[in-house]
């Protein structure tokens, strides 16, 4: 499935294909591939799929089709679509249906798109690799002896491997741009609060948001349309007033934390095709700027005192009561015990424990009070860093696809793959990570572009370019 949005709209316009057709082909390369891959827990109901069917061949007929219309997509299983399994990648909401549509899926549904299956992803987004699924491991598409990236994984390697043409992710930490950048996908991290997280299971709330993968910028540009916008049902959403279009006046410059960037645990790949594709942009007629941002280093701290803190809080819902997985003891306290312990996988406790530990009286204010300052500090350099370049240019990851198992026993070292993508969450701006060649191996690079404050345009034309200036 590696057409265009814009030319399957075509084609399904002039008749060419029929929107069942192409369902079809796509359900037909997801029962050959997905088999090696498992990018998805499974497809949703026959029923939702045909009356989906009939929506979108409706909206043709009557001339009121989009470029979403009659497009299959794949949505992370931590979105709920209304009376379909919804996981989380947990086996605490394994037989959970959700009872509401998410509000990026009631605008999916009006925009006649064909919700086609879940995608596999690390327990409650927690992770880096979908090794933490608790219904087994996406494997990449390029090579299956390796991680898909997480925790969106299911949602990038069914693009890869061409299942459907666009899909939904989360990103709190990078969970978009890595496995789009590992699995050689153009992945989109939205302004926080830009599309909606009513009905999107919590993890790091001040953090969380959702985004597509697509085949191309373009693609992603035309879903982001869809899902983006102002939501009363979301408390964090952003007014219409602070959506204004602002002019795009590009200056022309890209900056590169040219210290951060060379660091220590880079690849020597990733560094080299960094270098060469940034170079390829001064064809554009850009000027690549060496910058210095303040506190960047202490971005991956604040991320792992905040998100915890934020996760622990979120993850107490799920009580073994109220719904999912239920153990019950014979006190309350016991049913909690038994349904968490036997629901919650170890990525998912571990950082249960820690978000408690740092919200604990007496260590509030030396860790979570001082990481939400450094994070405010940092938000105002991103700002001043913004008044002098368009965008802000990294690896999106310090390493290709890594062995599956080669971190996953240490945490640490997955952390460190977040290195690039978590400074973008902790200031909530948006981020695009776009296709910038292979290794040596073969293996997808990924370049990160990071744009201003509902600057989600800058990334769409510097990323076009970006992907002209590759090709050549
Ligand atoms: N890999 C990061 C983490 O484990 C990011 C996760 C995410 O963005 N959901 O926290």
């Amino acid at each position: 499935m590696q057409k265009t949005l814009k030319q399957l709209h075509e084609e399904l316009k002039n008749g060419t294909i029929t929107v069942e057709s192409l369902v079809i082909e796509c359900k037909k390369t997801i029962a050959e591939k997905d088999g090696d891959i498992h990018a998805l827990l499974g497809l949703y109901s026959d029923s939702l799929i045909s009356s989906q069917i009939v929506v979108a061949e409706k909206m043709f007929k009557d001339g009121k089709a989009n470029t979403l219309t009659g497009i299959p997509i794949v949505i992370k299983d931590n979105i709920l679509v209304k009376g379909e399994l919804a996981t989380g990648g947990s086996k605490i909401l394994e037989k959970y249906h959700a009872t509401y549509d998410a509000t990026v899926i009631k605008k999916l549904k009006e925009a006649g798109a064909i919700l086609i299956a879940r995608a596999n992803m690390d327990e409650f987004a927690m992770g880096g690799s979908t090794e933490n699924s608790a219904f087994g491991v996406t494997k990449n598409p390029h090579d299956i002896t390796r991680v898909a990236g997480g925790s969106s994984g299911g949602s990038a390697a069914v693009v890869a491997y061409g299942g459907v043409p666009v899909s939904l992710g989360s990103d709190t930490g990078g969970s978009i741009r890595q496995p789009a950048s590992l699995c050689g996908v153009v992945g989109l991290k939205t302004t926080y609060g830009d599309v909606s997280r009513y009905g999107v299971m919590a993890m790091g709330s001040s953090l969380d948001q959702i985004g597509p993968f697509g085949n191309s910028v373009e693609d992603v540009e035309e879903v982001y349309k869809i899902i983006s916008g102002y939501d009363e049902l979301d408390s964090t959403s952003l007014s219409n007033e602070s959506r204004k279009p602002k002019v795009e006046n590009l200056k022309k410059i890209i900056g590169i934390p040219m210290s951060f960037v060379n660091r220590e645990g880079i690849d020597k790949e990733v560094l080299d095709n960094f270098n060469i594709s940034i170079d390829m942009m001064k064809n554009f007629g850009y000027i690549i700027k060496d910058i210095n941002i303040e506190y960047l280093e202490k971005a991956l701290s604040v991320y792992y005192i905040l998100m915890p803190a934020e996760v622990s809080s979120n993850l107490a819902r799920y009580d073994g009561i109220r719904f999912g997985l239920s153990h019950p003891g014979e006190t309350s306290i016991q049913s909690y015990f038994e349904s968490r312990t036997a629901g919650f996988g170890p990525e998912v406790r571990r950082r249960i424990l820690l978000g408690t530990y740092v919200l604990s009286s007496g260590y509030h204010d030396a860790y979570y009070n001082k990481a939400n300052l450094v994070r405010e500090m940092l938000r105002k350099e991103f700002e001043k860093v913004f008044q002098e370049v368009d965008v802000i240019a990294t690896p999106t990851s310090p390493v290709p696809a890594f062995k599956i198992g080669e971190k996953s026993q240490d945490p640490l070292a997955m952390y460190l793959a977040d290195i690039f993508t978590v400074p973008v969450n902790i200031v909530g701006v948006p981020a695009i990570s776009i296709p910038s060649g292979k290794t040596s191996s073969g293996l997808p690079l990924g370049m990160q572009f990071v744009a201003s404050h509902m600057s989600e345009g800058t990334l769409f034309t510097i990323g076009k370019e970006f992907e002209l200036a590759i090709i050549k």
